[in-house]
């Protein structure tokens, strides 16, 4: 929904919103949690810092155990992991799928192997382009020195 505002002379368009969580009005900003208020914001990052907490102290804790100890869903837990902002320990029963090639990993959104692929494929990419040049140069050189 969208409100305007005559605040003295500027004319300031606000988007407003309905929290997510707690279905108040709220001045929407966008960031890393779409939908939600500022202080639902504030929620959820004392929740981060649960869950982070937990499961350091508690490396072995499943996905259910986490999303019931500290309130918090299994996919907002697996947005964060995915964010990068939390990892699970390397002897974690849970890991979430490769974005690539499905491969339980602990963190992010790729495996090493697809981080890899997709380094070299950069870097490919940028060697590339060049070997068809130097024929096309001699090409218009040639028709220009034709032209003289
Ligand atoms: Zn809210
Ligand atoms: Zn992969």
């Amino acid at each position: 929904m969208l409100m305007c505002y005559n605040k003295g002379m500027e004319e300031i368009v606000m988007d407003v919103r309905n929290c997510r969580m707690c279905g108040s009005l709220y001045n929407y900003i966008g960031g890393p949690y779409r939908g939600l208020c500022p202080r639902c914001v504030q929620k959820m990052e004392d929740k981060f810092a649960k869950v982070k907490e937990y499961i350091e102290e508690n490396p072995g804790a499943t996905m259910t155990m986490i999303s019931e100890e500290c309130d918090v869903t299994p996919e907002q837990i697996q947005r964060w992991v995915r964010e990068d902002r939390l990892a699970f320990a390397d002897d974690s029963p849970i890991g979430i799928p490769c974005e690539g090639c499905g491969t339980m990993i602990k963190s992010g959104r790729f495996c090493d192997k697809c981080r890899a692929n997709m380094a070299n494929g950069f870097s490919q990419a940028y060697a590339q382009p060049e070997p068809a040049k130097p024929q096309r140069k001699t090409d218009s050189n040639a028709k220009m020195r034709f032209f003289e």
